[in-house]
Protein backbone atom coordinates (compact mmCIF):
# COMPACT_ATOMS: atom_id res chain seq x y z
CA UNK A 1 0.00 0.00 0.00
CA UNK A 2 1.95 3.62 -1.05
CA UNK A 3 1.55 5.72 1.99
CA UNK A 4 -1.00 8.28 0.39
CA UNK A 5 -3.57 5.78 1.30
CA UNK A 6 -4.09 4.36 -2.10
CA UNK A 7 -4.41 0.90 -3.06
CA UNK A 8 -5.16 -0.61 -5.82
CA UNK A 9 -7.28 -2.90 -3.85
CA UNK A 10 -8.71 -1.03 -1.51
CA UNK A 11 -12.34 0.97 -1.86
CA UNK A 12 -12.31 3.12 0.86
CA UNK A 13 -9.46 3.70 4.05
CA UNK A 14 -10.31 5.56 7.26
CA UNK A 15 -6.90 7.38 9.41
CA UNK A 16 -8.05 8.19 12.75
CA UNK A 17 -11.09 9.33 12.45
CA UNK A 18 -12.40 11.61 14.95
CA UNK A 19 -15.99 13.09 15.68
CA UNK A 20 -16.92 14.77 18.55
CA UNK A 21 -20.56 16.21 19.09
CA UNK A 22 -21.36 19.55 21.49
CA UNK A 23 -24.66 18.83 23.72
CA UNK A 24 -25.84 20.63 26.41
CA UNK A 25 -24.71 18.06 28.94
CA UNK A 26 -20.68 17.97 27.32
CA UNK A 27 -18.48 16.41 24.45
CA UNK A 28 -19.64 13.06 23.34
CA UNK A 29 -16.62 11.62 21.93
CA UNK A 30 -18.98 9.52 19.59
CA UNK A 31 -16.12 8.62 17.42
CA UNK A 32 -12.47 8.13 18.49
CA UNK A 33 -9.50 7.94 16.74
CA UNK A 34 -11.02 4.99 14.20
CA UNK A 35 -9.05 3.14 11.47
CA UNK A 36 -9.59 1.12 8.83
CA UNK A 37 -10.06 -0.37 5.44
CA UNK A 38 -11.96 -1.78 2.96
CA UNK A 39 -11.08 -3.98 -0.07
CA UNK A 40 -13.12 -2.87 -3.45
CA UNK A 41 -16.15 -5.80 -3.73
CA UNK A 42 -16.29 -6.59 0.16
CA UNK A 43 -18.95 -5.95 2.52
CA UNK A 44 -17.79 -4.52 5.98
CA UNK A 45 -20.22 -5.33 8.47
CA UNK A 46 -19.66 -3.06 11.72
CA UNK A 47 -21.71 -4.36 15.15
CA UNK A 48 -22.23 -2.93 18.44
CA UNK A 49 -24.83 -1.73 20.79
CA UNK A 50 -26.90 1.11 20.57
CA UNK A 51 -25.32 4.07 20.99
CA UNK A 52 -21.59 3.03 19.96
CA UNK A 53 -20.62 5.19 17.08
CA UNK A 54 -21.63 2.80 14.30
CA UNK A 55 -24.10 5.77 13.05
CA UNK A 56 -21.70 8.26 13.92
CA UNK A 57 -19.05 6.60 11.49
CA UNK A 58 -21.17 6.95 8.62
CA UNK A 59 -21.85 10.40 9.16
CA UNK A 60 -18.32 10.87 9.33
CA UNK A 61 -17.57 9.10 6.62
CA UNK A 62 -19.68 10.78 4.15
CA UNK A 63 -19.63 14.11 5.80
CA UNK A 64 -23.19 14.30 6.82
CA UNK A 65 -22.78 16.44 9.78
CA UNK A 66 -25.31 18.10 12.54
CA UNK A 67 -24.37 21.49 13.24
CA UNK A 68 -23.29 20.69 16.73
CA UNK A 69 -20.01 18.68 15.81
CA UNK A 70 -16.98 20.19 18.28
CA UNK A 71 -14.40 18.21 16.57
CA UNK A 72 -14.17 16.85 13.54
CA UNK A 73 -10.86 15.14 11.93
CA UNK A 74 -9.22 12.31 10.23
CA UNK A 75 -8.04 11.22 6.56
CA UNK A 76 -10.38 9.35 4.44
CA UNK A 77 -9.23 7.69 1.17
CA UNK A 78 -11.96 6.70 -1.18
CA UNK A 79 -9.90 4.74 -4.10
CA UNK A 80 -6.96 6.11 -3.17
CA UNK A 81 -8.40 9.70 -3.29
CA UNK A 82 -8.35 12.10 0.20
CA UNK A 83 -12.08 13.72 0.57
CA UNK A 84 -11.75 14.81 4.11
CA UNK A 85 -9.83 17.91 2.53
CA UNK A 86 -12.39 18.54 -0.20
CA UNK A 87 -14.70 21.51 -0.25
CA UNK A 88 -17.82 21.16 0.60
CA UNK A 89 -19.26 21.78 -3.40
CA UNK A 90 -16.88 19.19 -4.53
CA UNK A 91 -17.86 16.71 -2.06
CA UNK A 92 -21.40 17.32 -2.85
CA UNK A 93 -21.41 16.96 -6.44
CA UNK A 94 -18.59 14.70 -6.94
CA UNK A 95 -18.77 12.30 -3.98
CA UNK A 96 -21.74 11.85 -2.00
CA UNK A 97 -24.36 9.74 -4.56
CA UNK A 98 -22.06 9.47 -7.08
CA UNK A 99 -18.60 7.56 -5.78
CA UNK A 100 -20.43 6.15 -1.89
CA UNK A 101 -24.07 6.35 -1.27
CA UNK A 102 -26.29 5.83 1.89
CA UNK A 103 -29.26 3.60 2.78
CA UNK A 104 -29.82 5.75 5.68
CA UNK A 105 -31.99 4.64 8.78
CA UNK A 106 -35.77 4.07 8.59
CA UNK A 107 -34.81 4.51 4.65
CA UNK A 108 -38.24 3.26 3.80
CA UNK A 109 -39.90 6.08 5.74
CA UNK A 110 -37.35 8.50 4.16
CA UNK A 111 -38.84 8.56 0.90
CA UNK A 112 -40.98 11.67 0.04
CA UNK A 113 -44.69 10.49 0.17
CA UNK A 114 -46.06 12.93 -2.74
CA UNK A 115 -43.48 12.48 -5.38
CA UNK A 116 -43.73 9.15 -7.23
CA UNK A 117 -40.74 6.71 -6.34
CA UNK A 118 -39.77 6.71 -10.05
CA UNK A 119 -38.97 10.47 -10.10
CA UNK A 120 -37.82 10.75 -6.66
CA UNK A 121 -35.05 8.03 -7.67
CA UNK A 122 -34.31 9.63 -10.96
CA UNK A 123 -33.48 12.89 -9.07
CA UNK A 124 -30.58 11.42 -7.56
CA UNK A 125 -29.59 10.77 -10.84
CA UNK A 126 -30.16 13.52 -12.60
CA UNK A 127 -28.97 16.34 -9.99
CA UNK A 128 -25.50 14.64 -10.36
CA UNK A 129 -25.40 14.00 -14.32
CA UNK A 130 -27.10 16.96 -16.17
CA UNK A 131 -26.78 15.45 -19.28
CA UNK A 132 -28.62 12.55 -18.76
CA UNK A 133 -32.65 13.05 -20.18
CA UNK A 134 -34.89 12.39 -17.62
CA UNK A 135 -35.88 9.87 -20.40
CA UNK A 136 -32.50 8.33 -19.70
CA UNK A 137 -33.02 8.89 -16.06
CA UNK A 138 -36.59 6.48 -16.05
CA UNK A 139 -35.24 4.19 -18.20
CA UNK A 140 -32.23 3.96 -15.39
CA UNK A 141 -34.25 3.87 -12.73
CA UNK A 142 -36.35 1.01 -14.12
CA UNK A 143 -33.48 -1.19 -14.65
CA UNK A 144 -32.43 -0.68 -11.01
CA UNK A 145 -35.82 -1.55 -9.64
CA UNK A 146 -35.41 -4.57 -12.22
CA UNK A 147 -31.92 -5.19 -10.11
CA UNK A 148 -33.28 -5.06 -6.68
CA UNK A 149 -36.67 -6.61 -7.69
CA UNK A 150 -39.39 -3.38 -7.71
CA UNK A 151 -41.78 -4.46 -10.17
CA UNK A 152 -42.11 -2.54 -13.52
CA UNK A 153 -45.78 -1.77 -12.71
CA UNK A 154 -44.25 -0.09 -9.34
CA UNK A 155 -42.39 2.33 -10.99
CA UNK A 156 -44.76 5.43 -11.26
CA UNK A 157 -46.37 4.71 -7.70
CA UNK A 158 -46.35 6.77 -4.50
CA UNK A 159 -44.60 5.69 -1.29
CA UNK A 160 -47.31 5.21 0.50
CA UNK A 161 -48.61 2.62 -1.98
CA UNK A 162 -45.54 0.24 -1.30
CA UNK A 163 -44.59 -1.99 1.76
CA UNK A 164 -42.25 -1.71 4.13
CA UNK A 165 -40.25 -3.96 2.04
CA UNK A 166 -40.71 -2.52 -1.42
CA UNK A 167 -40.00 0.82 0.17
CA UNK A 168 -36.60 -0.20 1.34
CA UNK A 169 -35.78 -1.80 -2.15
CA UNK A 170 -36.60 1.44 -3.74
CA UNK A 171 -34.50 3.27 -1.29
CA UNK A 172 -31.55 0.66 -1.88
CA UNK A 173 -32.23 1.43 -6.12
CA UNK A 174 -31.50 5.30 -4.94
CA UNK A 175 -28.55 4.56 -3.16
CA UNK A 176 -26.92 2.24 -6.44
CA UNK A 177 -28.46 4.64 -9.08
CA UNK A 178 -25.38 6.14 -10.23
CA UNK A 179 -23.82 3.47 -9.56
CA UNK A 180 -21.28 4.36 -6.81
CA UNK A 181 -18.13 1.70 -5.92
CA UNK A 182 -19.37 2.10 -1.74
CA UNK A 183 -22.40 2.39 -0.60
CA UNK A 184 -23.33 2.55 3.03
CA UNK A 185 -26.13 1.18 5.05
CA UNK A 186 -27.36 2.25 8.26
CA UNK A 187 -29.51 -0.59 9.66
CA UNK A 188 -31.19 -1.46 6.46
CA UNK A 189 -33.39 -4.46 7.41
CA UNK A 190 -34.16 -3.19 11.04
CA UNK A 191 -37.80 -1.88 10.56
CA UNK A 192 -38.67 -5.37 8.32
CA UNK A 193 -40.24 -8.91 9.28
CA UNK A 194 -37.67 -11.77 9.36
CA UNK A 195 -38.29 -13.22 5.62
CA UNK A 196 -38.15 -9.61 4.39
CA UNK A 197 -35.27 -8.94 6.07
CA UNK A 198 -33.79 -12.08 4.48
CA UNK A 199 -35.12 -11.08 0.69
CA UNK A 200 -32.86 -7.86 1.41
CA UNK A 201 -30.01 -9.52 1.91
CA UNK A 202 -30.16 -11.51 -0.85
CA UNK A 203 -30.98 -8.67 -3.01
CA UNK A 204 -27.78 -6.97 -1.59
CA UNK A 205 -25.89 -10.27 -2.10
CA UNK A 206 -26.83 -10.82 -5.74
CA UNK A 207 -26.06 -6.74 -6.35
CA UNK A 208 -22.53 -7.08 -5.15
CA UNK A 209 -22.27 -9.87 -6.89
CA UNK A 210 -23.04 -8.71 -9.82
CA UNK A 211 -21.64 -5.13 -9.77
CA UNK A 212 -18.53 -5.17 -7.78
CA UNK A 213 -19.89 -2.86 -5.34
CA UNK A 214 -18.43 -2.52 -2.11
CA UNK A 215 -20.38 -2.15 1.17
CA UNK A 216 -20.38 -0.50 4.66
CA UNK A 217 -23.73 -2.35 6.65
CA UNK A 218 -24.48 -0.87 10.17
CA UNK A 219 -26.41 -3.05 12.10
CA UNK A 220 -27.16 -4.68 15.47
CA UNK A 221 -28.36 -7.48 14.03
CA UNK A 222 -25.40 -9.90 13.79
CA UNK A 223 -27.49 -12.83 13.12
CA UNK A 224 -29.34 -11.73 9.47
CA UNK A 225 -25.48 -9.98 8.24
CA UNK A 226 -23.84 -12.36 8.68
CA UNK A 227 -24.79 -13.72 5.66
CA UNK A 228 -23.32 -10.63 3.65
CA UNK A 229 -20.04 -10.22 5.91
CA UNK A 230 -16.69 -10.82 4.66
CA UNK A 231 -15.16 -9.16 7.34
CA UNK A 232 -16.11 -7.75 10.83
CA UNK A 233 -15.21 -4.25 12.52
CA UNK A 234 -16.61 -4.37 16.26
CA UNK A 235 -17.13 -1.21 17.72
CA UNK A 236 -17.64 -0.16 21.39
CA UNK A 237 -17.94 2.89 23.26
CA UNK A 238 -16.79 5.05 20.36
CA UNK A 239 -13.79 2.94 19.22
CA UNK A 240 -13.14 0.14 16.70
CA UNK A 241 -11.72 -2.88 19.41
CA UNK A 242 -12.02 -6.05 16.64
CA UNK A 243 -11.62 -6.48 12.90
CA UNK A 244 -11.42 -9.67 11.16
CA UNK A 245 -12.45 -11.66 8.30
CA UNK A 246 -15.84 -12.62 8.72
CA UNK A 247 -15.11 -16.56 8.68
CA UNK A 248 -12.78 -16.23 11.51
CA UNK A 249 -14.74 -13.88 13.44
CA UNK A 250 -17.89 -16.11 13.63
CA UNK A 251 -15.39 -18.66 14.22
CA UNK A 252 -13.78 -17.32 16.82
CA UNK A 253 -14.03 -13.48 17.95
CA UNK A 254 -11.18 -12.43 19.94
CA UNK A 255 -11.92 -9.44 21.88
CA UNK A 256 -13.60 -10.47 25.18
CA UNK A 257 -16.90 -8.22 24.29
CA UNK A 258 -17.31 -9.26 20.64
CA UNK A 259 -17.17 -13.13 22.36
CA UNK A 260 -19.98 -11.93 25.12
CA UNK A 261 -21.59 -10.18 21.77
CA UNK A 262 -21.51 -13.76 19.79
CA UNK A 263 -22.56 -15.57 23.17
CA UNK A 264 -25.90 -13.27 23.25
CA UNK A 265 -27.06 -13.79 19.74
CA UNK A 266 -29.72 -16.72 19.59
CA UNK A 267 -28.85 -18.98 17.97
CA UNK A 268 -31.54 -21.72 15.52
CA UNK A 269 -29.56 -25.40 16.83
CA UNK A 270 -29.20 -26.24 20.50
CA UNK A 271 -30.42 -25.28 23.79
CA UNK A 272 -27.85 -23.80 25.14
CA UNK A 273 -29.01 -20.83 27.04
CA UNK A 274 -28.57 -17.28 25.62
CA UNK A 275 -26.06 -15.07 27.88
CA UNK A 276 -25.90 -11.37 28.37
CA UNK A 277 -23.03 -8.89 29.08
CA UNK A 278 -23.56 -7.39 32.08
CA UNK A 279 -23.32 -3.59 33.26
CA UNK A 280 -23.33 -0.54 30.73
CA UNK A 281 -21.03 1.05 28.09
CA UNK A 282 -19.41 4.02 29.40
CA UNK A 283 -20.82 7.29 28.83
CA UNK A 284 -19.05 9.15 25.72
CA UNK A 285 -19.43 12.36 27.65
CA UNK A 286 -16.43 11.21 29.82
CA UNK A 287 -14.80 7.55 28.75
CA UNK A 288 -12.45 6.31 31.15
CA UNK A 289 -8.60 7.02 30.77
CA UNK A 290 -8.23 2.77 30.28
CA UNK A 291 -9.53 0.28 28.19
CA UNK A 292 -13.09 1.25 27.67
CA UNK A 293 -14.27 -2.19 28.16
CA UNK A 294 -12.87 -2.71 31.84
CA UNK A 295 -16.10 -2.21 34.08
CA UNK A 296 -17.74 -5.29 32.01
CA UNK A 297 -14.95 -7.62 31.28
CA UNK A 298 -14.03 -10.86 32.94
CA UNK A 299 -10.86 -10.63 32.03
CA UNK A 300 -9.70 -7.11 33.54
CA UNK A 301 -6.21 -6.65 34.89
CA UNK A 302 -4.06 -3.70 36.33
CA UNK A 303 -2.96 -3.55 32.55
CA UNK A 304 -6.27 -2.48 31.74
CA UNK A 305 -6.48 0.83 33.29
CA UNK A 306 -3.93 1.82 30.17
CA UNK A 307 -5.67 2.16 27.09
CA UNK A 308 -4.94 -0.75 24.64
CA UNK A 309 -3.78 0.14 20.99
CA UNK A 310 -4.78 -2.22 17.90
CA UNK A 311 -2.93 -5.84 18.46
CA UNK A 312 -1.96 -7.71 15.48
CA UNK A 313 -2.84 -11.45 15.80
CA UNK A 314 -2.41 -12.88 12.02
CA UNK A 315 -4.72 -10.86 9.78
CA UNK A 316 -7.06 -9.71 12.60
CA UNK A 317 -6.56 -6.95 14.69
CA UNK A 318 -8.24 -6.53 17.97
CA UNK A 319 -7.85 -3.67 20.57
CA UNK A 320 -6.85 -5.77 24.16
CA UNK A 321 -4.02 -6.32 26.23
CA UNK A 322 -4.44 -9.69 26.33
CA UNK A 323 -3.24 -10.09 22.78
CA UNK A 324 0.02 -8.06 23.70
CA UNK A 325 2.68 -10.80 22.70
CA UNK A 326 5.42 -11.51 25.81
CA UNK A 327 9.12 -11.67 24.69
CA UNK A 328 8.74 -15.65 23.64
CA UNK A 329 6.11 -14.47 21.61
CA UNK A 330 3.07 -16.11 23.43
CA UNK A 331 0.15 -14.15 22.95
CA UNK A 332 -1.89 -13.16 26.74
CA UNK A 333 -0.88 -12.31 30.11
CA UNK A 334 -4.20 -13.39 31.99
CA UNK A 335 -5.99 -16.00 29.78
CA UNK A 336 -8.36 -16.84 32.65
CA UNK A 337 -11.77 -14.85 33.53
CA UNK A 338 -11.61 -12.43 36.69
CA UNK A 339 -14.94 -13.73 38.23
CA UNK A 340 -14.31 -11.38 40.40
CA UNK A 341 -14.16 -8.29 37.68
CA UNK A 342 -18.07 -9.14 36.46
CA UNK A 343 -20.35 -5.87 37.45
FE1 LIG B 1 -10.05 -4.43 28.06
FE2 LIG B 1 -8.32 -5.64 29.58
FE3 LIG B 1 -10.66 -6.79 29.09
FE4 LIG B 1 -8.84 -6.62 27.18
S1 LIG B 1 -8.66 -7.78 29.10
S2 LIG B 1 -11.00 -6.12 26.98
S3 LIG B 1 -7.87 -4.69 27.64
S4 LIG B 1 -10.34 -4.91 30.22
Amino acid sequence: MSNNGSSNSLVLKVEDLVLYFRTTKGVVQAVDHVDFELAKNRAVVIIGESGCGKSSLAKGILRLLPRNVHTYTGRVYLEGQEIMGLDEETFRMKIRWVKMSLVPQAAMNALNPVLRVSDQVAEALLIHYPNVSKREAIERVREMFRYVGVPDSFLHRYPFELSGGMRQRVAIAMAMITRPPLIILDEPTSALDVLTQANIMNVLKQIKWETGTSYILITHDVATSSELADDVAVMYAGQVVEMSDAASFFKEPLHPYAKMLMAAVPKLRGDDDLEFIPGQPPSLLNPPKGCRFADRCPYRMAQCEINPPMFRVGDRKVRCWLYEKDADGIYGTHPEPLEQAHV
